[in-house]
């Protein structure tokens, strides 16, 4: 089975020389020349655009920034579609709107290809490690037949249920971590100006009816070591909540806790944090209340 890959940025990178690791055959593209010739170092054939990847793989996977880019890269002059062949599987592992992922399967179908959505949870340290959790919205024929594939990127496989179901299930994940944090961020604030130590919340907290993943995953790694390198950036996590605010719009449910989340964000992206791990949105608190929480004790 050839593999195209499109999309060679901090995610797709790791998950394409994984995929060569394993042995399989893959011609890549992306915009940035640097990245095909980097990832040509480690096997893969390198392609001048997206319908020259079309044109010799089997299956093709994209890991690209957001929903307009990925359209493009389908439906472009020189994109996917005017060089697929019959029976090709597309996987958009970016993360995007289900309602995009159906408008590009729409076309798909009508050509004979197969579109699949399947976006991913673990981060640049799964993609790394080949452990990413990968939630695919695909008919189950095809999802058997890519299925291997995706085991060479991922540690942890669901098959959701047809396509657009990936995406539904990642939004109302990340949307979920999303308010979590922001509300992580705003109760530390509370808990010290009350008097309490950053390691008392934490301890008891972790074994009380508070507890979150953003409590596990951000409190002792980035906001008590006051570092906010590397992790999840907080443009990712509000261009997520965007996700979730478009789905609720199209599907006509309010989302107040998403859209107070959102604007929580804003602050941090505003002030100069969009770069930084999620959890630096603790920061815009502490400059508003003149509270300290980074760093500990
Ligand atoms: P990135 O910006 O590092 O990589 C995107 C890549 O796409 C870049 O190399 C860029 O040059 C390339 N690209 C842009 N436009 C292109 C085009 N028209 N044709 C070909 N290539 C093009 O982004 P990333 O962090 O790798 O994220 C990729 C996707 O995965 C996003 O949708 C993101 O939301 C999602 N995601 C990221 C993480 C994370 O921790 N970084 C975690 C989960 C999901």
């Amino acid at each position: 089975m050839k593999i195209g890959f499109i999309g060679l940025g901090a995610m797709g990178k790791p998950m394409a020389v994984n995929l060569l690791k394993e042995g399989y055959q893959v011609s890549a593209f992306d915009v940035n020349r640097t990245s095909v010739d980097e990832i040509v170092a480690f096997g893969a054939v390198g392609c001048s655009n997206g319908g020259a990847v079309a044109a010799s793989s089997d299956v093709i996977i994209t890991s690209l920034p957001n929903a307009g880019i990925v359209e493009t890269v389908m439906v472009g002059s020189e994109g996917l579609f005017s060089q697929c062949k019959e029976g090709t599987v597309i996987i958009d592992m970016s993360s995007v709107s289900p309602s995009s992922t159906l408008k590009m399967a729409g076309i798909a179908e009508t050509m004979g290809i197969k579109y699949v959505d399947a976006p991913v949870s673990g981060g640049t340290k799964g993609a790394d490690a080949g452990t990413l959790a990968i939630m695919v919205g695909a008919d189950e024929a095809v999802f058997e037949k890519i299925k291997p594939v995706l085991e060479v990127i991922g540690g942890d496989i669901y098959h959701v249920g047809p396509t657009g179901t990936g995406d539904a299930i990642k939004i109302v994940n990340n949307l979920m971590l999303g308010c979590n944090m922001a509300t992580l961020a705003e109760a530390l604030i509370l808990g010290v100006k009350c008097g309490l130590k950053v390691e008392t919340m934490q301890k008891i907290i972790s074994k009380s009816s508070g507890r979150s993943y953003a409590m596990e995953a951000k409190l002792e790694k980035f906001i008590m070591k006051d570092d906010f390198e590397g992790g999840f950036a907080m443009d990712l996590q509000y261009k997520d909540l965007g996700l979730a605010l478009e789905a609720g719009k199209e599907n006509n449910i309010p989302l107040p806790m998403t859209a107070l989340a959102t604007q929580v964000f804003e602050s941090g992206r505003a002030s100069g944090l969009g770069r930084e791990d999620m959890s630096a949105i603790i920061k815009v608190w502490e400059k508003i209340t003149n509270v300290r929480v980074a760093g500990g004790e």
